[in-house]
């Protein structure tokens, strides 16, 4: 039998690196290597409605062992990895029966996974740690969720005593490119909610994400050659640096908010003399506080476009994501029934919220209520990056009580 182990390791050294600046779905071609590999997994351990579209989605179906009609439940991992460190041959490390300390990786002896920065190696001496070389990343975000989906997936059909509902299983593409959900057929994909596993460590249920909007201000100015400047040219650039500079600066900005305080954060400055833009994004847990922000930025512009009245100063906001916990309430089995199968696992949830969207997010917008479950990666993005195969077993635990805790209910 497949260990969770050699699974991890079979998917960890498949490149299926995304990239932003590519228009084709996937991003990059490599990740379908791995999307059809998963599709042929599926197919052999007995897996019921098998698909791999062009665009690298997967799907499958556990069925249920129930008589009755249980509702159907997703569960969902991404095959990219980040294209914010190189994932060109992962060479993964398995450090077995960690003793503790310090991990130094032998590619890149600068490389070190200090126990300071991760508390969580404490609670995991003795078991199986499993780092890179120091040279690449891992992809543990999101491979440990792929190893886990997919041991839990082969232990259930082989054990038909585990009373469970229909768990419909799904993998995307070009989650760390924020285009995860673009081609995904929802109503092909079914459910009444959704399980993303693609969180860090164990125990943590994430029910919250920020709601998210993006403001794109467009200074117009007049240009002319600086010699003939004298009463007639309007520098744009000038004017929206004024702009940026009456944001709030103690408060309101990412370097000086935690936990539930949202922001606005310009995050590019470009232009000209003619024209010059600023993109800013606005966060709030709450999502009302979006449209505050909104105002305040046209309060900053009220003062410059009277002062600059040859100028044209223009703010589009769009919208970019919601907080999930909005999209939850829809469906309070979801989390509900997560905690459930955590306690069930031995661990006490912990629930937690995101400073940043997933595709849980999306899901939840489009109509499929989807918290995040841990399955122990950590450092995500980083040469540093590390999995424990001890929290990803209790993953593994905590989905296989979530589809006996989904078997109890029925469809109305
Ligand atoms: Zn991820």
């Amino acid at each position: 039998m497949t260990t969770l182990l050699e699974r991890f390791l079979r998917y960890a050294k498949l490149d299926t690196q995304a990239d932003e600046t590519s228009s084709s779905s996937p991003s990059t071609e490599k990740q379908l290597v791995l999307s059809r590999m998963l599709a042929d997994e599926c197919g052999a351990m007995g897996l019921k409605d098998v698909s791999c579209d062009e665009f690298g989605n997967v799907m499958a179906t556990i069925p249920a062992t129930v008589a009755h009609e249980a509702p159907v439940i997703v569960w969902l991992a991404h095959v990219d990895t980040s294209p914010e460190f190189s994932s060109d041959g992962v060479r993964p490390i398995v450090h077995d029966n960690y003793a503790g300390g310090d991990i130094v990786l032998p590619g890149d002896p600068q490389q070190v996974i200090r126990v300071e920065e991760n508390p969580a190696l404490r609670e995991l001496i003795g078991g199986t740690i499993v780092t890179t070389d120091g040279t690449t990343l891992l992809g543990a975000d999101d491979k440990s969720g792929i190893a886990v989906i997919m041991t839990a997936a082969a232990r259930l059909v082989a054990d038909s005593s585990i009373q469970r509902g229909p768990v419909r299983i799904c993998f995307t593409c070009d989650e760390e490119i924020g285009r995860g959900t673009e081609n995904l057929d929802l109503e092909k994909l079914g459910g009444v909610c959704g399980y993303t596993l693609d969180g860090e460590g164990r125990g943590t249920i994430d029910n919250e994400t920020f709601s998210a909007d993006q403001a794109v201000v467009t200074v117009t100015g007049v240009n002319t050659h600086p010699s003939k400047g004298k009463g007639v040219m309007v520098n744009a650039i000038k004017i929206l640096s004024r702009f940026i500079d009456a944001l709030p600066q103690d408060r309101l900005s990412p370097e000086t908010t935690d936990e539930r305080d949202g922001f606005v954060h310009p995050y590019v400055f470009e232009g000209g003399v003619a024209e010059a833009t600023a993109r800013i994004i606005l966060r709030d847990f709450d999502t009302p506080k979006l449209a505050e922000y909104s105002a305040l930025l046209e309060e900053i512009a009220a003062p410059l476009r009277a002062a600059y009245p040859q100028a044209r100063i223009e703010i589009a906001i769009t919208e970019q994501y919601r907080n999930m916990g909005d999209g939850l309430e829809t469906e309070p089995r979801a989390v509900a029934k997560a905690v459930e199968a955590m306690r069930a696992a031995g661990v006490e949830p912990q629930l937690s919220v995101i400073r940043g969207g997933t595709d849980g997010s999306l899901l939840t917008a489009a109509g499929l209520p989807t918290p995040n479950l841990s399955t122990g990666q950590h450092n995500p993005h980083s040469p540093r990056e590390w999995t424990s195969v001890e929290e990803m077993e209790t993953a593994v635990e905590m989905l296989i009580k979530l589809a006996e805790a989904w078997g109890t209910e029925r469809v109305e």
